[in-house]
């Protein structure tokens, strides 16, 4: 193949195909292909490495280098020429590679013969798979044809690969999608489950990656693009005109298939002797590859394009629908690249867990899955890739690692601590209607957060006395307009009505920095949770908060209201929010609506600055609430977005722990309720904490209740002061240490 033409590639391709075709065993197939490799580009030798765990490649058949080498020598990613081109997903062309920087002979090969080098990634999907090698005595330089010959072969191997060709004994020839693989993740939402996997996107399956007429391949091609861009036209003529995002997205699309790089890279792959869905799935290789590298957050959602529109180009060309006739297993666990808040709301409560390779801990989907009380696990590198449908899996959404076909002795650890936590929870039910009252008598309000309808019956079942925080851009964030203000009258309502007169704390649109409404003009703002949001959007462009209140007063329908103000900064901007409500309050009057019978107006202090604002500010205020959250990533300048800086702050950093006490003392001397609303009020032992610096009511997501009323009803909160005071006296940094040895003690 020396001067590579596409008969000669082909010829190759059959000679694989039919290697495949033949009932041998892999080691066997693997040893005819390296010789049919060498053969063709005139080689001394071919060796096929195949990788053994996530990091280590293993030679596993050769053609020149020495036979007893083969399962023997072994090389970590990025080691040795070998090592880089899998680690990089990139070949690597060396007429002299000894000369190359990286280069690791590897004594027991004999490859110290060999001057020139020719690897190329072994990939599929973007997964490593392995790395074919080509090397020759001569030093000569292989021609760019020849490396993307090369490449074409690779592909197939791939392929073959998936389809179990290459079984045998030891692990690097163990069949795929069958042993135990856990991965690490990061928490989305906490619980256990346990269940079978549910592909969001089953993968299609190319059975065929060889084809003899490259003629009928093309028109294949053609014909499929022709009905794609078909399809997005209809797509374009059908999205709403207000959806800019759907139809920036289906204008990437249409560009993409109109790309006539990516339609003659496709050609020419089929011209090697690739059948026409091979060629794309190759493209999409590669593309993920380069997602891996590209730093461009744009770019990176263009190749994401390129690969949503490669999925449906292999839809069109294999007949493989979405609908593969599987059907949804009975404890399903959704397993998706990522999803948007409405179709992971379509599947609702039937699904046990939920396990995303992308999403973050603030994105829409999260918190549905947290208003849906479903355990969810996020950045779970390539697991699309690595399950198929079925497959039993385990969902550990405390410590974000997700187990897919566990073995047994997992599989039955799992099972008790799910055992235990049910056995929890029982203890919860048992102490539901019972107040959060400490061992000192104590009494601590327990609210819950919430943001959708469907929140709305754990109220009942989580023993919450109220909503401490209702998210309202939720509605804003699942849909595809702004909604109007019936609607929002409607729903508000409903809210009230399920809460049976129980207090819900309306929260105000509360948009910007991570939470982008899909039909507003995004903001390139250099630091958007610094940015233009919140309050700030509400009164630079009042219409949508106004609306919003406007939709609030008549929900209420003459009960009581309470609206909450996020993100105040300074009183000023507590005082113009509140002037807008009161104005609205008139204007409703005016129209002849009915008034709520009482209402309360508060803010959320979120930035240390509304800490120190004017006594004023406290006693206009009715009710502040602090969003922990937002404060926290403020008071220590760390990101609550970015998991690296986050985890380096406690919630029980000493200082952290005197600023909420300045917080309390300064509500205190106004007489205005206070309370805590951010994530951290959840969690048993920072709730102690709180309560002992003073907060009386704290508000938390639903299943958190329980685990937290537990907890305060077996301490006394003078102790806890006491232990605090001192940790605190001690210079250390944290109280948790102290706290922990405490709560220890307790029992
Ligand atoms: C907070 O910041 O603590 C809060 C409750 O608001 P959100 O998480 O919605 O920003
Ligand atoms: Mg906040």
């Amino acid at each position: 193949m020396a001067n590579t033409s596409g008969s000669e590639s082909r010829k190759l391709l059959s000679g694989l195909q039919a290697v495949m075709a033949d009932a041998a065993a892999g080691q066997e197939r693997l040893d005819r292909i390296t010789r049919l490799i060498a053969d063709s580009m005139g080689t001394e030798v071919c060796s096929v490495y195949l990788l053994r765990d996530a990091d280590t490649l293993e030679l596993c058949a050769t053609q020149g280098l020495a036979p007893e080498s083969v399962h023997v020598t072994r090389m970590r990613l990025g080691e040795g020429l070998v090592g880089r081109v899998a680690l990089r997903a990139q070949p690597i062309n060396s007429a002299n590679a000894p000369d190359e920087k990286g280069f690791r002979y590897m004594p027991e090969t004999g490859e110290e013969a060999y001057s020139s080098f020719l690897g190329v990634p072994i990939q599929r999907l973007g997964e490593r798979l392995g790395v074919l090698v080509v090397q020759s005595k001569d030093a000569r330089a292989y021609s760019e044809d020849e490396v993307y010959g090369l490449e074409v072969v690779a592909m197939v191997l791939a392929e073959m690969t998936e389809l179990g060709a290459f079984v045998g004994e030891g692990a690097a020839l163990s069949a795929r999608h069958t042993s135990q693989v856990m991965i690490r993740g990061t928490c989305g939402q906490e619980g256990a489950a346990m269940g079978h996997v549910w592909l969001h996107e089953p993968r299609v399956v190319v059975t065929k990656p060889v084809a003899e007429d490259p003629e009928a391949e093309r028109t294949r091609l053609t014909e499929a693009i022709a009905q794609l861009r078909t399809d997005i036209d209809q797509m374009l003529s059908r999205a709403s005109t207000g959806d800019k995002e759907q139809h920036e997205v289906l204008e990437a699309y249409r560009m993409f298939a109109q790309s006539r790089g990516w339609m003659r890279r496709m050609e020419e792959d089929i011209a090697r002797g690739l059948s026409a869905e091979a060629a794309v799935e190759k493209e999409q290789s590669s593309a993920r590859a380069r997602m891996e590298t590209v730093p461009d957050a744009y770019l990176r959602e263009r190749l994401h394009d390129l690969d949503d529109l490669s999925n449906r180009l292999l839809r069109l060309l294999t007949g493989q629908g979405k609908d593969t006739g599987a059907e949804l297993p009975r404890d399903p666990v959704l397993v998706a690249r990522n999803i948007g808040p409405a179709e992971l709301l379509d599947y609702g409560r039937k699904l046990r867990g939920v396990v995303l390779e992308e999403g973050s801990v603030g994105s829409h989907a999260a918190i549905v899955a947290r208003a849906l009380a479903i355990p969810l696990v996020i950045h779970t590198g390539r697991i699309t890739t690595e399950a198929l449908n079925g497959d039993p899996i385990l969902v550990d959404g405390d410590q974000g690692i997700v187990h897919l076909r566990p073995e047994d002795t997992v599989a039955s650890a799992f099972r008790d601590k799910m055992a235990m936590q049910a056995e929890a929870q029982e203890r919860y039910a048992s102490i539901r209607e019972k107040p959060a009252e400490t061992r000192d008598g104590t009494v601590i309000g327990l609210h819950m957060n919430a943001g959708l309808m469907a929140d709305l019956p754990s109220l009942p079942s989580s023993g919450a006395e109220g909503v401490g925080l209702f998210r309202t851009e939720l509605q804003f964030l699942t849909r595809a307009r702004v909604p109007r203000r019936g609607e929002l009258a409607g729903l508000y309502a409903r809210v009230m009505d399920a809460a049976q007169g129980k207090r819900v704390v309306f929260r105000t649109l509360d948009i910007g920095s991570d939470k982008v409404l899909p039909y507003m003009k995004p903001q390139d703002e250099p630091n958007p949770a610094l940015g233009w949001r919140a309050i700030r959007v509400g009164l630079d462009k009042p219409g949508v908060m106004r609306m919003q209140l406007q939709a609030l007063i008549r929900a209420a329908g003459g009960r009581p209201l309470s609206v909450m103000f996020p993100f105040i900064a300074q009183f000023d901007e507590f005082t113009e929010a509140r002037d807008h409500l009161m104005r609205e309050i008139d204007r409703e009057a005016a129209l002849g609506h009915v008034l709520p019978e009482r209402l309360e107006v508060g803010a959320m202090l979120e930035t240390p600055s509304l800490a120190f604002a004017p006594r004023q500010f406290f006693e206009l205020a009715d009710f502040i609430s602090i969003g922990g959250n937002d404060l926290k990533q403020f008071f220590f300048a760390a990101d609550r977005e970015n998991e690296r800086v986050r985890r380096r702050y406690d919630t029980l950093n000493v200082s952290y722990l005197t600023f909420l006490e300045q917080i309390v003392h300064r509500c205190g001397d106004s007489d205005t309720a206070l309370s805590f609303c951010g994530e951290d009020a959840g969690r048993p032992v920072e709730a102690v904490c709180f309560a002992a610096m003073g907060l009386r009511t704290l508000s938390m997501r639903p299943a958190s209740i329980g685990p937290v009323k537990s907890l305060l009803r077996r301490v006394d909160l003078r102790e806890a002061r006491a232990v605090i005071t001192e940790a605190r006296g001690s210079g250390g940094q944290s109280v948790r240490g102290a706290m922990m040895d405490w709560l220890k003690r307790q029992g």
